[in-house]
C-alpha cells in the first residue's frame, strides 16, 4: 500500500503513522523526522533544513524532493509506504507523480482537526518534546505556511478520487481504526 497523510501540524500525523506503518506493514516515511535526525547528526543536509525549520517555513522543494526520491529507493519501500509530511507544496505533488510513474499513490487520508485543538496540541508538544520550531510565534506561522502551501493539495488529491478525509479528533486508538475503516482494512 503506498499512502500519503496530509493534515495540519498538530493533527497527529506522526502518531498516526507510526501506528499505520506497524498494522500496514509498510515503512512510515517522515520528512520531519529525517531532517530532525540530519540536524542532530550535523550533516550538511541538516545545517540546510534547520535554517527553514526554525523559522516554520518549508524546506525548499528542490532539497526536499531529492531526500524523498533517495529514500524511497530503498529496500524496504518496495513493496509500499505512509508518507507522513510529504507532499507539502503542488511542485512536491509533481516530483512525487515523476517518482511514482503510473502506479502512483493508492490513497490520501486526509486528517481533519479543529484549529483549537491543534493549537492545544502543539503547546503540549512543546512542552513534552523541546522541539526547536514549536516556540508559540513559530506555530502560528506553520499553521498559516500549512494553509497557504499545503491545505491546496487537499483538492488536487480529492479530484484524482484518492482523498480519505478522517476525523483526527477523540483518543489515538479511535483515529487509527478510523484511518483503517477509511482504507478498507478496519
Ligand atoms: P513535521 O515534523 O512534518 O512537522 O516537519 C517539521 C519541519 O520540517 C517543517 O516545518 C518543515 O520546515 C520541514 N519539512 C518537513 N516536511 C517537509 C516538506 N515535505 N517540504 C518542506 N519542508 C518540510
Amino acid at each position: 500500500m503506498r499512502l500519503v497523510l496530509l493534515g495540519p501540524p498538530g493533527a497527529g500525523k506522526g502518531t498516526q503513522a507510526a501506528r499505520l506503518a506497524a498494522e500496514l506493514d509498510v515503512p512510515a516515511i517522515s520528512t520531519g523526522d529525517i531532517f530532525r535526525a540530519n540536524v542532530t547528526e550535523g550533516t550538511e543536509l541538516g545545517r540546510t533544513a534547520k535554517q527553514y525549520m526554525d523559522e516554520g517555513e518549508y524546506v525548499p522543494d528542490e532539497v526536499t524532493n531529492a531526500m524523498v526520491r533517495d529514500r524511497l529507493r530503498a529496500d524496504d519501500a518496495r513493496d509500499g509506504f505512509l508518507l507522513d509530511g510529504y507532499p507539502r507544496t503542488p511542485a512536491q505533488v509533481e516530483e512525487l507523480d515523476l517518482m511514482l510513474g503510473e502506479a502512483g499513490v493508492d490513497a490520501v487520508v486526509q486528517l481533519t482537526v479543529d484549529t483549537e485543538e491543534v493549537v492545544a496540541r502543539l503547546a503540549q508538544r512543546a512542552t513534552e518534546q523541546q522541539r526547536s520550531d514549536d516556540g508559540e510565534a513559530v506555530q502560528r506561522h506553520r499553521l498559516e505556511v500549512y494553509e497557504e502551501q499545503t491545505a491546496p493539495l487537499v483538492d488536487v488529491y480529492d479530484r484524482r478520487g484518492l482523498l480519505r478525509p478522517v476525523d483526527g479528533m477523540g483518543a489515538v486508538p479511535a483515529v487509527t481504526a478510523r484511518i483503517l475503516a477509511a482504507l478498507d482494512r478496519g
